[in-house]
Formats: C-alpha cells, sequence, structure tokens
C-alpha cells in the first residue's frame, strides 16, 4: 500500500496529513500534524487519526531552522514510522493558480516558474507553498508533486463576477476577483452532493467561516460568485484581517495618516476583524466568553456581515433554497450561526433552535424555505483525492 501526504505551507507553519491508498486510489487517512512557530522555536506535533499524540518535538534553538530542514525531518520520520508504506506523492495547498489554473497539476520545473510569476498576487501565502514545492523536489527528486489551487474552484464563475469597474488593461494584467477557500467549497460542494443531492442541484450559499472567512454562492455545485476577491483580505470580518473596506480608507492611512504601504498591510491584515474592533483576541470562542462590549460588537458585526454579503449572493443567485455552516466557527458556533440565520429569516430561513444547540447537521425547521445545513470541512482530503486522482491518470 501507498501514501499521499497532503501538505499546507504558510510563512510559520507547515500543516499536514497523510492518507493511504487502496488498489483503487481511495484516500483513508491515517494521520496529521503541524510544525508551528518556525523561525522562533519550532513545535511539531503528530497524531493518530483518532487524535492521540504519537510524536511532539521541540526545537528550542530553532531560529536558524528553514522550512527546507524541517521538511527534511519530517521525511526521515516518514520513511522510519510508515511501516513500509511508501509516499507515492505529496498534495499542495497552492494559495494561487492566476487566471490559468482551473484544475489542479502536476508539478514541473515549467509549472513552477509559471506560479512563482503569481508571488505577489498572494504575497504573504503564495512564496511559502513554492518553496516547500522546491523543498521537497530537492529532498526526493522525481517524487510527484501536485499542486491544488485555492482558486481553481471559483475559475469558471461567470465573468461578471471576476471584474472589478477599473480599466480593462489593468484586468488584463491579472488585477481582478479570483476567490479562495476553493478547496474548501470544492469539499462541500461533493460532501452535499452525497448527503442532500436535491439541495446541491439548486442554489445554495457555503459559509466558511473560520480565521480566514468567506462565502460562495453555488449553482448545481458550481462556483458563481465568492465575497473574497484579488486578495484574501476582502469580503468578510475574519480573525486579523478587515475584509471589505473603503479603498478610500488605505488611500487615507497613506496619504494623510503618513503610513507606509507596508504598515497599511500590516493593519489589514494582522490587527484589523475581530482582534482590531474587540481589542481582545481573534478568537471567536474568546469573545464569546467576554463580556466586554467591544467583544460582543465585534461579533456582532461579524454576524451582521456575514449576513449582509449573503443577502448579496441571494442577490446573485436569483434565491436561496439552501446555506451550509463550515470551517471553526460555521461548525462549532451555534450562537453566531443563530444570529446569523435570524437575519436571513426575511428570506424564509427559520432555524431549528434545539438543532442547532445541538450542533446537529440540519438545523433549519422543516417549514424553511432555505434549508440550512452544517457540514465539517475537509480540505486536506480534497487535497488527497486530486493527488490520488493525477497519480491514477498518470498510471493510466
Ligand atoms: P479555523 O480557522 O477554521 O480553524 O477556525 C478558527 C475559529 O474557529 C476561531 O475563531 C475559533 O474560536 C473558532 N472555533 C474553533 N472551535 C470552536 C468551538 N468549539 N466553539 C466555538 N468556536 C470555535
Amino acid at each position: 500500500m501507498s501514501a499521499v501526504v497532503s501538505l499546507n505551507a504558510g510563512s510559520s507553519s507547515i500543516k499536514f496529513a497523510v492518507f493511504t491508498l487502496d488498489r483503487d486510489h481511495v484516500p483513508t487517512l491515517s494521520g496529521g500534524g503541524k510544525i508551528e512557530r518556525i523561525g522562533m522555536a519550532p513545535i511539531l506535533t503528530i497524531r493518530s487519526v483518532d487524535g492521540t499524540v504519537i510524536e511532539q518535538k521541540t526545537w528550542k534553538d530553532g531560529q536558524a531552522l528553514t522550512h527546507a530542514e524541517l521538511l527534511s525531518w519530517l521525511f526521515d520520520w516518514a520513511r522510519i514510522h510508515l511501516d513500509g508504506r511508501e509516499i507515492a506523492a505529496i498534495g499542495h495547498r497552492v494559495v494561487h493558480g492566476g487566471p490559468d489554473f482551473a484544475v489542479p497539476r502536476l508539478v514541473d520545473e515549467a509549472l513552477l516558474g509559471k506560479l512563482e510569476s503569481f508571488n505577489a498576487l498572494a504575497p504573504l501565502h503564495q512564496p511559502h507553498n513554492l518553496a516547500a514545492i522546491s523543498a521537497i523536489a530537492k529532498l526526493a527528486p522525481g517524487l510527484p508533486q501536485v499542486a491544488c489551487f485555492d482558486t481553481a474552484f471559483h475559475h469558471d464563475r461567470p465573468r461578471i463576477a471576476t471584474r472589478f469597474a477599473i480599466p480593462r488593461a489593468l484586468h488584463d494584467q491579472g488585477i481582478r476577483r479570483y476567490g479562495f477557500h476553493g478547496l474548501s467549497y470544492e469539499y462541500i460542494s461533493k460532501r452535499l452532493a452525497e448527503l442532500d443531492p436535491g439541495l446541491a442541484a439548486g442554489r445554495v450559499i457555503v459559509a466558511h467561516l473560520g480565521n480566514g472567512a468567506s462565502l460562495c454562492a453555488m449553482a448545481s455545485g458550481r462556483s458563481v460568485d465568492t465575497t473574497m476577491g484579488f486578495t484574501a483580505l476582502d469580503g468578510l470580518v475574519m480573525g486579523t484581517r478587515c475584509g471589505a473596506i473603503d479603498p478610500g480608507v488605505v488611500l487615507h492611512l497613506q496619504t494623510q495618516v503618513g503610513m507606509t504601504a507596508h504598515q497599511v498591510e500590516s493593519l489589514l491584515y494582522k490587527q484589523s476583524g475581530l482582534l482590531g474592533v474587540s481589542e481582545l483576541s481573534s478568537d471567536m470562542r474568546a469573545l464569546s466568553a467576554s463580556d466586554r462590549p467591544e467583544a460582543q460588537e465585534a461579533i456582532e458585526l461579524f454576524c451582521w456581515r456575514a449576513a449582509r454579503e449573503m443577502g448579496a449572493l441571494a442577490a446573485t443567485l436569483g434565491g436561496v433554497d439552501g446555506v451550509v455552516f463550515t470551517a471553526g466557527i460555521g461548525e462549532n458556533h451555534a450562537d453566531v450561526r443563530a444570529r446569523i440565520c435570524r437575519r436571513l429569516e426575511w428570506l424564509g430561513a427559520r432555524l431549528c433552535e434545539t438543532a442547532n444547540a445541538r450542533g446537529e447537521p440540519v438545523i433549519s425547521l422543516p417549514d424553511s424555505k432555505i434549508k440550512l445545513w452544517v457540514i465539517p470541512t475537509d480540505e486536506e482530503r480534497m487535497i488527497a483525492l486530486h493527488t490520488a486522482s493525477l497519480l491514477q491518470d498518470g498510471a493510466r
């Protein structure tokens, strides 16, 4: 039996999940983990499939350790602990597929070069995603690597949904609305088709509400619109990101307040959102546990903006048959779901408070015009499915 590894390499963390493949290349999760605090004192945790910690390691003097060195350590660990199963391929989350890529691709030199040209479109993520690919190419030359793009699921949206109202030449240079969280949305689309095929064939808004948050309007399981745009900064209120903001604010901060572009970037990506409004935390659980008015206002703004954007997507779809909540907040935070659903009553949504509080999969009342679902997302599995499928195509 062989295995594939799903990898999500960020600026200070690497998350990974190992899936074994059966004869038909169907992936089954066998464990996973993460390395955090890279560049400071890295901490590695590996868990088995039932959540038991099977390896924990810290590098106290780890400032100098690069992503490549930590990946090398991980490879050595995997060789010993994978019980003779061979890693057949690595699947990577790559945040940006630019205007070109609508499906995952096997990586080669030419593709890597093309993807590097998108670094400027996602400077906080793309270089780290690609550095992991290059590091593995050196560690294990010849090992197939697959790039799975967060933008791909949105690639075939109607053209109108990809445009900003700026001069055409800029659109043609790539300044357009791409959309992100595509692997999560693709997984939910697939899962909803299994759980509720009638609804999946209709008009559905999926709410990916985590530290990063966005909405996707789907018609017959395909993305037709989404709240994130050129970058993952647009749209909803997030943990530390501001979401949609009048671009005049950015100009004001630079021309009147005297902030540098770098300071504005840090403000909008790292100091805004729930953290900025609450002045307490970016974590929804911490805000819920606080009775400070600023924390409560941050939660209210998060829910108000989510419901407001759902109204906009309802207009795009020409009505809504269902809403699916997913990711850390969407899957776990009953009060946030309830606040958003109450704001959708004008569309005919009727929440079953009991089912919602219990965390059941369907949280709408039988007479609700909009079916309300909670479905856990699984981006790692989506990456593994794509990787296994490309391996199988290669074997044919
Ligand atoms: P994610 O980025 O998908 O991991 O989601 C992180 C967010 O989900 C944070 O704001 C957490 O506070 C929130 N979250 C995670 N687990 C829970 C939980 N059990 N109850 C409420 N919120 C949660």
